[in-house]
């Protein structure tokens, strides 16, 4: 499938120092796609700055205000573990910018499908409040921004990072026009997205925000076997016109904060259900854009994994079934609880 990649070495600008979310991320992450041959095959994609008035379809005027003021002032510690220099405040508006470059190319069909290499991430950030290393919430940004540019009224956002993507929730816990599907370690920072949160307003968004909690150790076929037991029914349901994905990759064996246990491949397995899904209901429209990933050598596999699962695409290869999974009990008994949960909203459960 014709993916575009949106990376852009101007990302680098927000210097965290030592801090584990720093630039040597998206910078490895692309060179190893550039080792791998893999560049030859995307079609790069130039990311713009947002605008405030995209910034402000999430965040409220004045945190916006207070991001650019710490940036033009040297930056230094924002509180809420996130610090950041002069350059953050530009770099955060290339970094939701790139999602939006992103989701033009795929809506105007020049790519089927593309992927956001950006930094800081997202889905932690609220709209008065940054958090985890999140200034602005670029998944958010995005769905906003093609709802009203495309007239969206059914978009999907998946979000695999070990951590519950809070703010995402938060913003469209009320709104049945964008499907929250998360799946994260219990318990994770910031200690939200328990399964009973199904979303809110007078029933309007009640069974559009989807917390799956897992066990710590959850590894490829855990993973797998959420996606085709929740995400994958419910979604062919809800039949989306544009499927984002908050791509963390934190869930590696190796990362250095998370407790997961992905593969780097195993990542391809999650993008070939999400393609699945997009193929089946969008013509494959979908934008994976980067959240966690804290170990560079481990991000960049899987990074390298989705790319590739993307740009070879083919919709007639056979997957197999949920139930030739090797599951731990306690996933299987999540699983249950999300359908307890869920099922009085998503009969297909
Ligand atoms: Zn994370």
């Amino acid at each position: 499938m014709k993916t575009g990649l949106i990376y852009d070495p101007a990302y680098l600008n927000h210097d965290t120092g030592s801090h584990p979310e720093n630039g040597d991320r998206v910078a490895y992450s692309y060179n190893f796609l550039a080792k791998a041959g893999m560049l030859e095959k995307l079609v790069a994609i130039k990311p713009r700055p947002a605008t405030m008035e995209e910034i402000e379809l999430v965040h409220k005027p004045v945190y916006v205000t207070r991001v650019r003021d710490f940036s033009n002032r040297g930056g230094g510690n924002f509180g809420e573990d996130n610090v950041g220099s002069r350059g953050t405040f530009e770099t955060a508006l290339l970094a939701a910018g790139g999602t939006l470059s992103a989701v033009d190319a795929v809506m105007e069909r020049k790519v089927e499908s593309a992927f956001a290499l950006v930094r800081p991430p997202g889905h932690h950030a609220t709209p008065g409040a940054a958090m985890g290393f999140c200034f602005f919430n670029n998944i958010a940004i995005c769905a906003r921004y093609a709802a009203k540019k495309y007239g969206l009224g059914r978009i999907l956002v998946v979000d695999w990072d070990e951590h519950h993507g809070n703010g995402t929730e938060e913003i469209f816990y009320k709104d049945s026009s964008v499907l929250y599907f998360s799946v994260h370690r219990k318990w994770s920072f910031p200690g939200t997205g328990h399964a009973n949160n199904v979303g809110d307003g007078e029933g309007k968004g009640a069974g559009f925000n989807i917390n799956v909690p897992l066990p710590r150790k959850s590894n490829d076929d855990d993973y797998e076997y959420v996606f085709r037991q929740i995400l994958q029914p419910v979604a062919y349901e809800y039949n989306p016109e544009l499927v984002l994905v908050s791509a963390g990759m934190d869930t590696h064996a190796k990362d250095y904060i998370g407790q997961m246990n992905m593969s780097g491949p195993g990542y391809a397995r999650l993008a070939a259900v999400v393609l699945e899904i997009a193929g089946r209901c969008c013509g494959g429209a979908s934008v994976f854009v980067l959240e966690g990933g804290y170990n560079p050598k481990a991000l960049a596999e899987g990074v390298l994994a989705v790319v590739n699962t993307m740009v070879n695409w083919d919709p007639q290869v056979e997957h197999p079934a949920a139930e030739n999974l090797l599951v731990k009990i306690a996933v299987k008994s999540a699983v249950s609880g999300v359908r307890r949960a869920q099922e009085r909203y998503w009969p297909v459960l």
